[in-house]
């Protein structure tokens, strides 16, 4: 086991419906500890340079949209493999597809609007916390 640190988004469809706290308490019950957070209203142009890998998917003109219709909370955790911890405790991308307990499952009110982003790698958590955090927002 490795001590990681990963990038969380919640989504519009969470600070929406004033679920911060409740996927907050699932992230902290997982071991996961948030070692910095903030919240802000994407840009477009914000929301495309994030999401700039899926820019060639049929979804991405929707996605972008959409993580522009509300305040996100972007977040860093740190834990041990907590790329994978996190992609866990998140479930699959279409909620239907989510194991029990995720959450995704949970709460997510479609395949968009899926509550949550987390990092799917090491190296693109390293590149999504710089593209959002500077060191000293970064308090281990
Ligand atoms: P994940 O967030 O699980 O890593 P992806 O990286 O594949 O999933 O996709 C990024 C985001 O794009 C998803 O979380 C979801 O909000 C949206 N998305 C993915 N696939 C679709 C789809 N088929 N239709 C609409 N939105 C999608
Ligand atoms: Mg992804």
């Amino acid at each position: 086991m490795t001590v990681q640190k990963t990038l969380s988004i919640l989504k519009p469809d969470v600070t929406r419906r004033n679920l911060t706290g409740k996927i907050n308490a699932k992230i902290e019950s997982a071991g996961l500890r948030i070692i910095a957070q903030k919240r802000l209203w994407l840009t477009r142009a914000q929301a495309e340079g994030f999401y700039a890998v899926h820019a060639e998917r049929s979804f991405f003109n929707d996605l972008c949209e959409f993580m522009t219709t509300g305040p996100v909370v972007v977040q860093v955790l740190e834990g041990n493999d907590a790329v994978a911890a996190y992609r866990d405790i998140m479930g699959a991308t279409n909620p239907a597809n989510s194991a029990e307990g995720t959450i995704r499952k949970e709460f997510a009110e479609s395949i968009e609007a899926n509550s949550v982003h987390g990092s799917d790698s090491e190296e693109n958590a390293a590149n999504e916390i710089a593209y959002f955090f500077s060191q000293t927002e970064i308090v281990g």
